[in-house]
């Protein structure tokens, strides 16, 4: 379908071409034919990047009588920059059409100039609420000759409190008015303003209702609170060339981690509504000349931030309402390209995740922060493309080459290109080097400078999740705290811990523990200490599997099932904490500072019921009760 076929006026369409608009989007598909020349209400789902300024604005346009200097067509947007924004392209899109005036109004902007602008008459007038209301007040506009109002961000002029003023300025404009009405997101509010205003209109969505954007892909990172700018870093490392928004919560927050950015070398800055509009609009232009590579910025003032290409949007902290993500995310992927959308999230605000899944109709999937090898390589890497790309100015560099190639004249091209990578890469290296894993599981609750183990005992042992602990602790003469993330397999198990007790398990596969005549072992997992995805799957690999079945069922049977499910209840747990407070753990503890390499087992009598000790007498070894 092309803009032609769908009956652009030739004007219109002459500007739109040279705009580089090639083919129209879906909802110009949808709308251009069914607004232009038409009288009808519309309520249309869709999200900022789908082209929906142009699905309004060119039958908005044809629909003007330019001979008329009368407000016809009112066009109500959230934000400043927004209005700034709409206004803009309305008036590239009536490039060759002659007589039209378009005035923008809105808050933190004296007011006095916008009365001017008025009074000369402006066909069409693209406002915020609380200014145009501020306007009617003061009987500075007429709006009684509107015949189209277009509410765009419906759902973010409602989230920003404008329900009132909504109301009074629809009040305002006549009857016989016609509402476009334009939502990423249809709340019950948007519902409300569409049943109250609105005749039969015509519905339109792109894509499913309250669906977010197909070409964003969203991710999160599961980090404790105090490793999250840590793992800002880390993303900007991982991604030389972002072009990003970096959503805060708060002004204070935003000027915080735009200043850390800042002082650590990255190329950022703060967009926030305590700046002044001039520092705000000089940030911007930054931003949109691409000089800028990571805005930093709160929601509100993000809002009409109309810009293309940006390859990352950055949830610093999830929104306060899970419907604001789909503003945050919907500034990339804008225009037919793709964008990820990143949240970085502490366990504490994992449950939200679930609420916005369901507002986005997506699912997002859980990322691992990448480690300090990784960040190294992909930075030499980028490097090298960049090295290989990079424009070179012959005729500068020339009077310096000859000097230059004396001084390297002993290296040959294997060192030289060694040399120059290295330059670059020693900085992220040493910087790196020791970093540590920022991610955590999902059931969080650790550091985030945890190890995990496989240790060989599982359910067939009689273990669950506290007994185990209970084992682990006991064992270690660790506090049980120290143990967790504890995932109990049939015949092994997975555990974490913090890095400082790591050794701890280690002395134990050297002082050769054993459970029922089995000697276990601890193993330093291989998948990632905590929870990157896919972690669950690596654990079922080969390895373990042989692991498993070198047990052998003939000596799961030993165990035997009835004693097995002595650990179940109270019983096992007075093998446990009432040994453990009486003295049980000093003989432990006596025995297994002496005989190094000797074996032994940590089963009990079999009176004492205890870990699986219905052994038979002969094999009993060394045990550590009385
Ligand atoms: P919007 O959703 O109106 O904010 O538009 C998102 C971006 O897509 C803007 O930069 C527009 O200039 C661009 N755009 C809108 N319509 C088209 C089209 N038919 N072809 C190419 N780009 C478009």
């Amino acid at each position: 379908m092309t803009f032609q076929e769908l009956g652009l006026e030739p004007m219109l369409l002459k500007a739109v071409t040279e705009m580089g608009f090639e083919n129209p989007t879906p909802i110009q598909e949808q709308t251009i034919p069914q607004l232009q020349g038409k009288s009808t209400d519309m309520v249309a789902l869709a999200q900022t990047g789908t082209g929906k300024t142009a699905a309004f604005g060119l039958p908005l346009l044809m629909k003007l009588d330019l001979n008329s200097r009368f407000t016809q067509s009112l066009i109500l947007a959230p934000t400043r920059e927004l209005c700034v924004q709409i206004s803009k392209d309305l008036i590239n899109y009536s490039k060759y059409l002659n007589g039209l005036k378009v005035t923008a109004v809105y808050g933190g902007a004296p007011i006095m100039g916008q009365i001017r602008d008025l009074k000369t008459g402006s066909q069409v007038v693209v406002a915020t609420p609380g200014r145009l209301v501020d306007l009617i007040d003061r009987k500075a506009i007429d709006l009684s000759h509107v015949d189209v109002v277009v509410l765009d961000e419906a759902d973010e002029m409602l989230n920003m409190g404008f329900k009132d003023d909504l109301d009074l300025i629809l009040g305002n404009t006549p009857p016989t008015k016609n509402t476009w009405l334009f939502s990423a997101t249809m709340p019950r509010e948007v519902e409300r303003i569409a049943s109250k205003y609105m005749e039969t209109p015509i519905e339109i969505s792109v894509g499913k209702k309250n669906q977010g954007n197909e070409n964003i892909q969203h991710l999160y990172y599961l980090v404790n609170q105090r490793d999250r700018y840590a793992a800002l870093k880390r993303i900007a490392d991982f991604y030389p060339d972002i072009f990003g928004i970096v959503f805060c919560r708060t002004k204070a927050e935003t000027q915080e981690v735009a200043d850390n950015l800042i002082k650590d070398g990255y190329n950022a800055d703060a967009l926030h509504g305590d700046l002044s509009q001039a520092q705000r609009d000089l940030v911007m232009k930054r931003f949109r000349s691409r000089t800028l590579q990571m805005l930093v910025a709160t929601d509100v003032a993000a809002r009409g931030i109309d810009v293309n290409n940006v390859t990352h949007v950055i949830n610093y902290n999830l929104p306060e309402e899970a419907e604001n993500y789909t503003h945050r995310s919907g500034r990339t992927g804008r225009a037919g390209k793709t964008g990820i959308s990143i949240a970085i999230v502490t366990p504490r605000e994992s449950g939200k995740i679930k609420d916005i899944e369901r507002i986005i109709q997506n699912s997002f999937t859980k990322a691992v922060v990448p480690d300090g090898v990784a960040v190294c390589e992909k930075q030499l890497f980028h490097l090298v493309t960049k090295l290989h790309d990079v424009e070179v100015k012959d005729e500068e560099i020339e009077k310096y080459l000859p000097k230059i190639y004396d001084e390297l004249k002993d290296l040959s091209k294997e060192e030289l290109i060694k040399r120059f990578v290295s330059e670059e890469f020693n900085r992220f290296y040493t910087y790196y080097q020791n970093s540590q894993d920022l991610n955590i599981s999902n059931e969080g609750g650790n550091n985030g400078k945890t190890t995990r183990f496989f240790v060989n005992m599982g359910q067939l042992d009689g273990f669950n999740r506290n007994s185990i602990k209970d084992f682990l602790a006991e064992v270690t003469s660790l506090n049980p705290r120290l143990i967790f993330n504890v995932d109990v397999k049939n015949s092994f198990s997975f555990f974490e811990t913090e890095n400082k007790c790591v050794d701890e398990f280690l002395a134990l596969n050297k002082k050769g523990i054993e459970f029922n005549a089995r000697v276990i072992s601890f193993e330093v997992s291989k998948a990632k200490s905590s929870g990157g995805y896919g972690e669950k799957r690596s654990y079922g690999g080969g390895s373990r599997e042989d692991g498993r079945r070198s047990y052998g069922n003939g000596e799961r049977k030993s165990y035997g099932g009835g004693e097995r499910k002595s650990y179940g209840g109270g019983e096992r747990r007075s093998s446990f904490g009432g040994n453990r407070e009486g003295g049980e753990r000093k003989s432990f503890n006596r025995e297994g500072g002496v005989g190094g390499g000797e074996r032994r087992s940590y089963d009990k009598p079999r009176e004492e019921k205890s870990f699986g000790g219905n052994r038979e007498g002969g094999e009993r070894r060394r045990r550590f009760s009385k």
